[in-house]
């Protein structure tokens, strides 16, 4: 069935300026044109002249089954009910706008049967990538939920085994974290041998991999093994962003759950006190990462939905809000190869759409004010009568 859409602004995620009474036609799921003019045909009309229409966000760091608080606790919780949060977390992220989300480690790989489900219709939910689970040294930081391995040929086989259960993506855990308790953010969990094997076997078998680091030499290894991406970073330096840069490895920011678990009265004391110290240092960072150039994206890492607390952290830091949308859309593609698919408004692409009301050029905000969310040209959520 084709759509024809009139949107009031329209941001596409590329271009720096909106285009104002746009009209989109939708046929199978993608888009098929983008004029100034009414298109002629046939089929449903939308008028949203007095909205704003974005590309569906891109959550590029996610667990969908955990939320904010002690989450060791929340790992030990029977597989079921892990499974109904998770179920209940991606309905309300697409619902939020997030058309595509790259989950970053699950309990029991859960976020492989949720990609299934969401896929086959039987719940609502973002397109999902999946890494299944992650993978750290035995007591490391993510110790207590999987999957521990030693040495370099454990690693291969860890990483083996999750390409084999149907993971997208690898995850690996190389500096210590506030989640774990007795853990550093500056010590690397693993030696520069096993960071490398990480790398390449991830590579060797076509995947990308992605690094949980703050900081210290574990980071120097993943940089020099040309790692595809590191995730949260609250200790990176000028001269580690700098080789990112040069590299083209990308920065995953995720501010908003560290004030989320400051806040959260179920935080164990060493994951609050990790974070009171963390989020003084992460607009420093960020400035750093945007004055070096860095390509940065963003993730909720649990704090499910909440966009707009992270396009704000990369505003204060020196984005303008074009800037920081295109970390939501056409950045995050790229970083995932989805660049071709979605992540912007163009004629091939997936009819993943955010219909808002507001300017988030003016007011980042006004990304929250969801009146309607289209993934694949479906509505998965609708709260204007169109
Ligand atoms: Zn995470």
């Amino acid at each position: 069935m084709a759509q024809t859409i009139l949107c009031g602004l329209l941001i596409d995620g590329e271009h720096e300026e909106p285009v104002k009474g746009a009209w989109l036609t939708i046929s199978d799921g993608l888009i098929e044109s983008l004029s100034d003019s009414k298109p002629a045909g046939s089929g449903d009309y939308f008028d949203l002249s007095r909205y704003t229409v974005l590309p569906g966000f891109i959550d590029c760091h996610d667990h969908v089954c955990l939320d904010p608080g002690d989450e060791i606790a929340q790992a030990q919780e029977p597989l079921a009910w892990l499974a109904i949060r998770g179920a209940a977390n991606v309905r309300m992220i697409v619902e939020s706008g997030v058309t595509t989300l790259r989950n970053a480690g699950e309990h029991e790989r859960i976020d492989l049967s949720l990609k299934k489900a969401i896929d086959a219709g039987m719940i609502p939910g973002p397109h999902l990538l999946t890494a299944g689970l992650w993978i750290c040294r035995t007591g490391g930081a993510g110790y207590w939920d999987e999957k521990e391995v030693d040495g370099p040929w454990e690693i291969r086989k860890a990483i083996r085994e999750e390409v084999k259960h149907g993971a997208d993506w690898i995850k690996i855990m190389v500096t210590g974290d506030f989640t774990s308790p007795n853990s550093d953010a500056t010590t690397s969990d693993f030696t520069r041998e096993e960071v490398f094997v990480a790398v390449d076997e991830a590579h060797r078998l076509g995947k990308k991999i992605s690094a949980h680091a703050h900081g210290g030499p574990g980071v120097d290894y993943l940089i020099e093994a040309g790692v595809d991406s590191i995730e949260h970073g609250f200790y990176l330096t000028q001269s580690q962003l700098h080789e990112m840069a040069k590299k083209g490895i990308f920065l995953c920011s995720t501010y908003g759950i560290i004030a989320a678990i400051i806040a959260e009265p179920t935080s164990p004391d060493y994951s609050r006190e990790g974070c009171i110290k963390y989020i003084e240092n992460i607009p420093r960072v960020l400035t750093k990462a945007i004055h070096e150039n860095v390509p940065i994206v963003v993730g909720t890492d649990g704090n499910h939905g909440k966009m707009a607390i992270e396009l704000e952290a990369l505003i204060k830091s020196g984005y303008t809000h074009s800037q920081a949308i295109k970390s939501l859309t056409s950045q995050a593609a790229r970083f995932l190869g989805l660049e071709s698919q979605t992540g912007s408004i163009k004629k091939g692409f997936k009819a993943d759409l955010v219909i808002i009301d507001g300017d988030p050029l003016n007011d980042i905000y006004a990304i929250e004010n969801i009146k309607l969310v289209m993934k694949d040209g479906n509505i998965t959520f609708q709260n204007i009568l169109v």
